[in-house]
């Protein structure tokens, strides 16, 4: 089955407002050019919380690229200092959240109850979730990449009871060994799992579900590579760091969509 593919691009703690404005323009400058590649995927871009009202000002009702956030709290509202809702990433023109992040997992103590909490507090406020799932080198080592993507995988799927929220998940598959190390998983690697991502899916939503569900590959994808791994059968889009923050790379990775 063929599915919408989508690009998103995680700008993490990268730039100010200005800069942010400058990337947004030539990304929707560039899209502009590719109506070609407009119609075969959705396009993401998630700038730091601080430039997301701005970059949304000025996407001049451009349609064809929207706007997603790199976390949110779980609450709705109320006593979290420092922490933002998705009614107010929703206000500021988020239609996206990427949740579960393994920087997240990692340097902020994100546990998989409190992700797939936040998973049902996107739908709830809503918004779409690209929930990130992963192993380490250390437990692909130990041949354990199976396991611990089916337990993050699981946790999410517990918390989900609607069909509708069901098939609108995004999954991310990013092996922790292949964030921003330039260290890509090759195709076969990612098929592999996004394979049995699939097939985990199917067997726990009903294949009219599992099959639409969109699972997204991450980890040093750049246009060098991104033909090779978007051609795969399950990998249905990228999430991309490093190289969005560079229009041209970033839309590098777009042309290498197979037509
Ligand atoms: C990411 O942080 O989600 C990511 C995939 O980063 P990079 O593309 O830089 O590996």
């Amino acid at each position: 089955m063929r599915r919408r593919e989508i690009i998103v691009g995680n700008w993490k703690m990268n730039g100010l407002v200005e800069s942010a404005l400058d990337l947004a323009r030539e990304i929707r400058q560039g899209l502009k050019e590719r109506e070609d590649k407009r119609l075969l995927c959705e396009v993401v871009i998630c700038p730091p919380a601080t430039a997301l009202y701005a970059v949304n000002q000025n996407m001049g009702g451009f349609s064809s690229l929207k706007l997603g956030a790199q976390d949110m709290s779980q609450h709705p509202n109320g006593a979290y200092t420092g922490e933002v809702a998705g009614l107010m990433l929703r206000d500021v023109g988020c239609r996206y959240v990427i949740l579960g992040h393994s920087e997240r997992r990692q340097l902020h103590g994100e546990t998989d109850d409190r992700v797939a909490a936040k998973v049902s507090a996107a739908f709830r406020d809503g918004l779409v979730p690209i929930v990130c799932l992963g192993e380490t080198l250390e437990e692909r080592q130990q041949g354990r990449t199976f396991d611990v993507v089916r337990r993050q995988l699981d946790v999410v799927l517990e918390e989900l009871k609607e069909p509708r929220n069901r098939q609108q998940l995004v999954v991310a598959y990013e092996p922790v060994w292949a964030i921003g190390t330039g260290l890509n998983a090759t195709p076969e690697q990612a098929q592999e799992v996004h394979g049995f991502l699939r097939t985990h899916l199917n067997t726990h939503l009903g294949s009219d579900i599992g099959q639409r569900i969109r699972i997204i590959y991450g980890g040093s994808m750049k246009p060098s590579n991104a033909a090779s791994l978007l051609l795969q059968e399950d990998v249905d889009g990228g999430l991309i760091g490093g190289a969005s923050l560079r229009a041209v790379d970033f839309l590098g990775i777009i042309d290498a969509l197979p037509n």
